[in-house]
């Protein structure tokens, strides 16, 4: 037992995997794994309570390592998440503890990718599984025997799962799993929905919660600026002059926004790019993978697509758009400050929304710290900065590598070395201002939200009736999908509620707007297991017409 780990070691875990977290470098666990690992190895159902960041994932995965017996070659433990990142993340989390443990073999089944390869894994003897609820209960569908040997099930973030519709799904794989099996269920938030499963499935479960009160946020320097929506593409761009970042991700709300603010960082030279749920699969981990290895510098992201993403050189969080409730802020922000490092997040708040930033203020317990727009000057003084920097490791070895060089150009030239070296910098810079003028020239003041600005907005002057009449958002997870019947086919929203209940068997909160046009009707629902959903669906009848609903691309 070596010092570092002493603290995992006295919680009872195999020593083999006592190993691998000593080189995966942790050295004491999180309070929920210090009250979570006991319980589990005890055989105890579990409900587990704690934000994002709190180090979850190896409070379950740790003891369940411990637990199973590497030398049958069946699925042993089921690792249920909400989305394909978090299924890959917590597969990935659970291959780095068992590198000591000869013969474990995790595979992750998650929609989005083909059948055959995870279904061959399975079959091949892996004792962990890590699944999404859709694409499980397709391979349930193909081999309902295939959860018989499971001891061990666990909900990783149940709020996540329900708010995406799982529902129905878990009803599947829970009537699919063994009676005599040890069920744990970790979320951020318990409400009432969790509570009924936990109560339905759970037995006797412990209990264990940590407070609200947050690590994430402690390492993680907040502060917002007030800015006004149409302003907020020129004010990032601003914000990154003189914010000192390593990799940074931006939030905003919609698929569109992370394609425009995206391409606007690339024009200006940054390494930026969008990700949201229109990505392909492989694509998203591309971009995930290139941000981890320097190839990306910014992500900008829905809050789906960003959901589990673990990059440990992120130092900054953008909110451009504000999140819809203070949990997703907590889970933003908590993309930054990995594994104990520090962090910096920033709001953009326009001026309405002043009271969501006093919500979040509440529930982290933290003060956020207003910012002012930099201005040119400070642009300017931080420009000069990063060339100080670039030139200042130069000047040991440069004079003597191209001393002569610059003699023979100052002669050629006929100029003095002052005049050259002007030259060399405007070259150097690539033409970037680097004086208050051209700076002044190249990016105009974006104007600071006066009191004007402010009433006109509260009394929904232009701006603000712009905004009610664009088309309202998809809410994250979902997507729409169209039908060609409508109002003239005798057609209302009930009827095709009805159809879609029934026949798909969703929960109804599952479902989102429903909107009835002449020729046409729109419904938006869950974009995790939407094609199983749509093939259900095949043969649907409304009102005597075939309903043949399809995906509906705005673009
Ligand atoms: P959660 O599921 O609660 O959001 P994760 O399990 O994803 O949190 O863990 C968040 C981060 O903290 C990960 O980068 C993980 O590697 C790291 N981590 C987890 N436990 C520890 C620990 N005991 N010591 C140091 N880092 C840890
Ligand atoms: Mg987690």
């Amino acid at each position: 037992m070596t010092q570092e780990t002493g603290g995992f070691a006295a919680l009872g875990i195999h020593p083999n995997v006592l190993t691998a977290i000593t080189a995966v470098g942790y050295e004491e666990p999180s309070p929920i794994q210090a009250q979570a690992i006991p319980q589990i190895l005890a055989g105890h159902d579990l409900i587990g309570q704690a934000q994002t960041g709190t180090g979850k994932t190896a409070a379950f995965a740790l003891p369940i390592l411990s637990l199973i017996d590497p030398a049958k070659r069946e699925p042993q433990a089921l690792i249920l998440a909400p989305t394909r990142e978090l299924a890959l993340q917590v597969a990935t989390a659970f291959e780095s503890y068992s590198v000591n443990l000869p013969g474990v073999k995790v595979v992750a089944v998650y929609g989005g990718a083909p059948m055959g390869p995870q279904l061959k894994a399975l079959r091949q003897g892996a004792q962990i599984v890590v699944a999404t609820p859709g694409r499980l209960c397709d391979h349930l569908r193909r081999d309902e025997k295939l959860l018989n040997t499971v001891r061990h099930l666990v909900l990783d973030e149940a709020d996540e799962m329900l708010k995406l519709g799982f529902m129905d799904d878990l009803d599947v794989i829970f009537e699919a799993l063994p009676e005599s099996r040890q069920s744990v269920l970790f979320s951020a938030t318990l409400p009432a929905s969790i509570r009924g499963i936990a109560e339905k499935h759970l037995r006797e479960p412990k209990h264990i919660k940590i407070a609200a009160k947050t690590q994430t946020v402690a390492k993680i320097e907040q502060a917002y600026l007030m800015v006004h929506a149409d302003q907020k593409a020129a004010a990032v761009l601003r914000l990154l002059e003189v914010e000192d970042f390593d990799a940074l991700i931006a939030f905003v709300r919609t698929k569109q926004a992370t394609l425009d603010l995206a391409a606007a960082l690339e024009a200006k030279g940054y390494k930026a790019a969008a990700l949201n749920g229109d990505i392909a699969q492989n694509q998203r981990e591309r971009v995930i993978e290139f941000l981890k290895d320097g190839r990306l510098d910014i992500v900008v992201a829905t809050d789906v697509a960003a959901r589990g993403i673990d990059v440990p050189r992120i130092t900054h969080v953008f909110n451009v758009d504000m999140p819809y409730d203070p949990e997703s802020y907590v889970h933003r922000i908590g993309r930054t400050g990995r594994a104990g490092r520090e962090g910096r997040a920033l709001l953009l708040a326009t001026p309405r929304e002043r009271r969501m930033l006093q919500v979040i203020e509440r529930v982290t317990g933290q003060k956020v710290t207003e910012v002012k727009l930099p201005d040119s000057k400070q642009v300017l003084d931080s420009r000069i900065r990063r060339l100080t920097k670039a030139l200042q490791p130069l000047l040991a070895t440069a004079e003597a590598s191209h001393g002569e060089l610059l003699d023979r150009l100052t002669t050629e030239l006929g100029c003095e070395p002052r005049a050259l070296a002007a030259a060399l910098l405007v070259k150097a810079t690539n033409g970037q201002a680097l004086n208050l003028a051209e700076i002044e020239r190249e990016q105009p003041l974006v104007p600071n939200s006066g009191p004007q600005r402010e009433r006109r907005d509260r009394e929904g002057g232009d701006h603000e009736r712009r905004e009610r009449r664009a088309p309202q958002p998809l809410a994250e997870g979902r997507v729409r999908c169209r039908t060609a019947l409508g109002a003239r086919d005798g057609i209302a929203a009930k009827n095709l509620l009805g159809a879609i209940l029934n026949e798909g068997g969703l929960a109804r909160d599952a479902i989102g707007r429903i909107q009835i046009r002449e020729t046409f009707s729109l419904v938006e629902l869950p974009e995790e297991g939407l094609d199983r959903l749509l093939g259900k669906l095949k043969d649907t009848r409304v009102a005597g017409k075939s309903l043949k609903l399809r995906r509906y691309r705005e673009d």
